[in-house]
Formats: structure tokens, C-alpha cells, sequence
């Protein structure tokens, strides 16, 4: 890892952007929490409702009257209302994490190049950031996306169960698994997108500050461990311009660029990526 005149302020942008991310994890926790006993809830009236004496309840019998049709949207509304809250949560904890970033590093800018810059970040800056696409889709398109496959695959799990002739607890059992599971892939999906939003408005505010006649640099620095793909150790050091790309210098992605972490537009370059940039001012 190089050291940098200004690494520590740089690090503390990272560590302000998992702060954010860590209460974003925590109320979504919450969310997926309830929409699994809501779910789960619905689920267990159809079998105190429909199931036979052994506790048993097949699709036919839930095909009776739409009852499977019915179960089906209840729970797509539960889903719906659930993601619903959590991307409400989840746009304002990025528009947070976009503005703290953005405001300290000009803070910081600013004082190395001692001149007083914007610290507030335009709306129009935020939603350019919000809506630039991460392989193809935006936040939002891709929330859509994942809510659409949770529902599908929580009906999915249901109905399987009354096709298998699952009992009550066999069904509950197989609705939190699938709950667990989308779970613990959109917090790896929130946890990139923090910290790229992030990143995004550090690579901004230099952009900004170029605008107001304060060149600066920007470094690419890795987290430095074991589990830091190779492509991103070679960039490791690599200093540019404020408002350039970088390139990757050479072995198999030779070529490839970004104009920050998570900025390739290829999952093999983006995906969990928890590399940095580190700003400093060219003195001229
Ligand atoms: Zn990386």
C-alpha cells in the first residue's frame, strides 16, 4: 500500500461510507425480518384453513376456489412493501453517504490548496451519481430486478412445498431460507454500492475542483490484503489526474479502465471491490 500525504483523510471517507452502510444493513436486517414473519404468517392461515388431518396440504387442494392465486399476491404485496422500505432507506443513506464524502474531500482539497471551496454537493451531481449504471442497471432498476426475483422465488418455495405435500413447519422452513438468502446477497449488492457512491463523489469533487482551478490527483489504493484480485494490486499506486481514467497496466485485463473503484463495467473487476482513491493537489 503507498503512503500518501493525505491517506488518513482519504480513509476517513471509507470508514464515514461503512458507518452509513453498517445502519443501512441494520434497518434492511429489519425489513427482511418482518417480511419473513408476515409471509410466514399467511402461509400458516392456509394451513390452519385447508390442510388435512395428517397437517398436510397439496396443491390441488390450494388450487381450489384461487386460493393459490390469492396467497401468490398476498405475498408479492408483502415483498413489495418490504423492498419498498428498504430502498426508501437505502436512497437516503447513498444521497448521505454521496454528500459526506463529497464535502470532506473538498474540505480537504480546499485546505491543502488553501482556498475555500463548494462543500455542498449539487442535486443534479447526486442524481447523476444515483443513476450512473453498474453493469447496464441502475440502483433503482436494479432493486426493481431483485424484488421482482424475491417475489418469484418466495412463491416459488411455497408452492413447491404444497406440490411436495410439505407440512406447516416444512413450509416455514423453506420460506426462510429463500428470505435468508436474497438477504445476504443485497447486502453484498448495498455494501459495493456504498462504497462506490462514495468513491463516485470523491472522483467529483476533484472533477469540481479542477472547475475552480485546483488540480488535483487521485490514487488508487487497495485494501491492501490477501483478498485483493490481482488486476487492482497492479493499479495499486497508480496515480492520475483528478478527471482521468485509470488503466489497468497489464497481465490478462491489460487496458481496461475506470474512473474510480467499481467503475469498470465488469463484474469481475467491480464486484466487492474496496479500493480507494486518494486525492492531492498538483502544485503549480
Ligand atoms: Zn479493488
Amino acid at each position: 500500500m503507498p503512503n500518501l500525504p493525505l491517506q488518513s483523510e482519504y480513509e476517513r471517507i471509507v470508514k464515514n461510507s461503512e458507518r452509513l452502510f453498517k445502519s443501512l444493513e441494520k434497518s434492511s436486517k429489519r425489513e427482511y425480518a418482518l417480511m419473513l414473519r408476515e409471509v410466514r404468517a399467511e402461509v400458516a392461515t392456509a394451513y390452519a384453513q385447508y390442510a388435512n388431518a395428517d397437517g398436510v396440504l397439496t396443491y390441488a387442494e390450494m388450487q381450489k376456489y384461487n386460493r393459490i392465486k390469492s396467497l401468490k399476491k398476498v405475498i408479492d404485496d408483502i415483498v413489495q412493501n418490504r423492498t419498498n422500505n428498504v430502498k426508501a432507506r437505502m436512497t437516503s443513506v447513498l444521497k448521505e453517504d454521496i454528500q459526506l464524502s463529497y464535502a470532506t474531500s473538498m474540505a480537504v482539497i480546499g485546505d491543502v490548496a488553501g482556498v475555500a471551496l463548494p462543500e455542498k454537493i449539487t442535486s443534479d451531481a447526486i442524481t447523476t451519481i444515483l443513476k450512473k449504471p453498474v453493469e447496464g442497471w441502475t440502483v433503482s432498476e436494479r432493486m426493481a430486478l431483485r424484488t421482482r426475483d424475491l417475489v418469484v422465488r418466495i412463491q416459488g418455495a411455497v408452492t413447491n412445498g404444497f406440490v411436495r405435500g410439505d407440512k406447516v413447519q416444512d413450509a416455514a422452513k423453506a420460506i426462510k431460507g429463500t428470505v435468508e438468502k436474497d438477504f445476504v446477497k443485497f447486502r453484498s449488492f448495498a455494501g459495493d454500492i456504498t462504497h462506490k457512491v462514495s468513491q463516485d463523489a470523491v472522483k467529483e469533487s476533484a472533477i469540481v475542483a479542477g472547475n475552480e482551478g485546483i488540480h488535483t490527483t487521485n490514487t488508487w489504493v487497495t485494501a491492501g490484503d490477501s483478498d485483493v484480485r490481482d488486476a487492482h494490486r497492479l493499479l495499486d499506486g497508480q496515480t492520475v489526474r483528478g478527471d482521468e481514467d485509470f488503466v489497468i497496466p497489464s497481465g490478462p485485463w491489460k487496458g481496461y479502465r475506470a474512473d474510480g473503484p467499481g467503475g469498470f463495467g465488469e463484474p469481475a473487476l467491480d464486484y466487492k471491490c474496496r479500493c480507494w482513491l486518494v486525492a492531492d493537489v498538483i502544485k503549480s
